[in-house]
């Protein structure tokens, strides 16, 4: 079976590897970088990005996601694992893994929207996926070669880089879990 990791350094992880579950493969938590060589694809959860960038670092996640990528493994990240994953974070003078051409504003919605759930239109899944909110970043720019596969409000929320996927909301909230076989699809893709 297919063996999809959630990085487990701070964050939504348990609702993650329900999805991962639910979507058909086997759910790894991710807590130390060795465990990496086990695993096909990852998801980067949402929580705080600052907090799991910081751990990142501590436990040597930065190199080993860089190189579990450009072994052409598939990443997942999802609310603050998009921040994680964007090459640019508007107004911070550095980011985190730096893997997909995309810049990013945290907390983007305002105080008034803070949390929301709807249903989107996401391409290449369907018209009406279910997607929660919460103090969510936005995709400002994306560069040649990003896909751009939901907007909310003419502006970007999801978006693919080849083996690299990304949402502003959490998939993992809902038991909406066509996101996660979205993915699963690419990491079997992946392995063709
Ligand atoms: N606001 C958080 C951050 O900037 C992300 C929120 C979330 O993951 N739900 O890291």
């Amino acid at each position: 079976m297919t063996k999809i990791g959630v990085l487990a350094l701070q964050g939504a992880v348990a609702e993650h590897i329900r999805g991962i579950e639910k979507a058909g493969a086997e759910g790894v938590v991710i807590k130390k970088t060795e465990q990496l060589d086990d695993i096909q694809g990852i998801i980067i959860p949402g929580g705080e990005s600052t907090t799991i960038g910081k751990l990142m670092r501590t436990y040597g996640f930065i190199d080993a996601l860089r190189d579990f990528s450009a072994a052409g493994k598939p990443v997942f990240g999802t609310c603050a694992g998009l921040i994680v994953i964007a090459k640019e974070i508007a107004g911070q003078p550095e980011a985190h893994l730096e893997l997909m051409d995309i810049t990013v504003a945290r907390n983007a919605f305002g105080r008034q929207r803070e949390s929301f759930e709807t249903d989107l239109p996401i391409k290449g899944i369907d018209d009406n996926v279910r997607a929660v909110f919460i103090r969510a970043p936005l995709i400002e720019e994306v560069g040649q070669g990003v896909d751009v596969l939901a907007t909310y409000d003419g502006q970007i929320v999801a978006a693919q880089q080849g083996h690299l996927l990304a949402a502003s909301f959490h998939p993992e909230l809902t038991d909406d879990f066509r996101m996660h076989s979205y993915f699963l699809d690419m990491v079997k893709q992946s392995q063709a």
